[in-house]
């Protein structure tokens, strides 16, 4: 509820100038249980940020969290220990987030050990559970993650954030480090494990062919923030923000009736720090007007449930 992620940047002792990095910007966002909510944008719009914020890795500079009817933001370490048990994170890229001089056995049980669950014997028996889970076998239990497949890595990823029993995952990006032929197997074992353990999924991705068919709901994110907010079939056929429009257009293969009209985008992203004023989408934006320029527009939510964050669609 209004999450505002601001950094200061170049400020400094000497320096007068305010130069702020604009990472989030009163993000109003609801999850509800066993839901996927796709997250999308380009690099830079926040998304990451978003992401660090609700599992409270960073601290927002405005704005609350809750999870399953708590407040979390303001909880201290203690209490925010027992809540990150049920909210776990899924990494982009599973080369890097996995100890390369771990076992796969104490990779996964890791999350285990910390909150001393079962004894010793238990917990081994929960990680080859837990590897027949992600359609691994108990022989990889003893090996080390380099001797695995990025598909793989992010198999024993997924076990490591099953392993407590989750309510919620967040997953930044987890197939874009991944080879194509991949990504869609990835996919479905996400989509298996939501419904097979009721998980609810924030879903973040760079594209919005990637979480088309795994969201029941798509976010879009433009500059720190929410530019549109809908059902996900709704968001791909009838799109009410031209950045959106303009992010299907780049869909090859979606449905001709936007191919008809494609809306283009031209420059760049532009850079976080002292962003846009109005709209921070006028200076790429078709359809601008003067408006847009000083009138940053509310995210406002239609009837259907669809939100829309600009003048024209007012
Ligand atoms: Fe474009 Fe104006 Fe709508 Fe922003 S408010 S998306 S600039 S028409
Ligand atoms: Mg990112």
């Amino acid at each position: 509820d209004g999450l505002t992620k601001h950094y200061p940047v170049n400020g400094g002792l000497f320096s007068k100038s305010q130069q702020k990095v604009y990472a989030l910007d009163k993000v109003n966002l609801t999850l509800y249980k066993r839901e996927i909510v796709g997250v999308v944008g380009e690099s830079g719009c926040g998304k990451s940020t978003l992401a660090k914020v609700l599992l409270r890795l960073i601290e927002p500079t405005e704005g609350t969290i809750h999870f399953d009817g708590r407040e979390i933001t303001g909880l201290d370490r203690k209490q925010m220990r027992d809540v990150r048990r049920e909210m776990q994170f899924i990494f982009q890229d599973p080369f890097s987030s996995l100890n390369p001089r771990k076992k796969v056995i104490d990779l996964i049980s890791e999350p285990l050990d910390i909150y001393r669950i079962g004894t010793r014997k238990e917990r081994e028996n929960r990680v080859y559970e837990l590897l027949d889970i992600v359609g691994l076998t108990k022989n990889h239990a003893d090996r080390y993650p380099h001797q695995f497949s990025g598909g793989q890595r992010q198999r024993i990823g997924i076990a490591r954030a099953l392993a407590l029993n989750p309510k919620l995952v967040i997953c930044d990006e987890p197939v874009s480090a991944l080879d194509v032929s991949v990504q869609a197997q990835i996919l479905n074992l996400l989509q298996d494990l939501q419904e097979q353990f009721g998980l609810s999924y924030l879903f973040i991705a760079h594209g919005l062919d990637a979480v088309r068919h795994i969201s029941n709901r798509i976010a879009v994110m433009y500059l720190g923030k929410l530019v549109e907010v809908g059902d996900s079939e709704e968001v791909f056929t009838r799109p009410r923000h031209p950045y959106t429009k303009a992010l299907i257009s780049a869909i090859p293969e979606i449905n001709p009736e936007h191919a008809a009209a494609p809306i283009k985008l031209t420059g760049e992203i532009p850079s976080p720090i002292n962003p846009p004023s109005g709209c921070r989408f006028h200076t790429r934006c078709p359809f601008a007007v003067e408006r847009c320029k000083s009138e940053m527009p509310e995210l406002k939510v239609a009837e259907d449930g669809h939100a829309v964050a600009c003048h024209l669609v007012e």
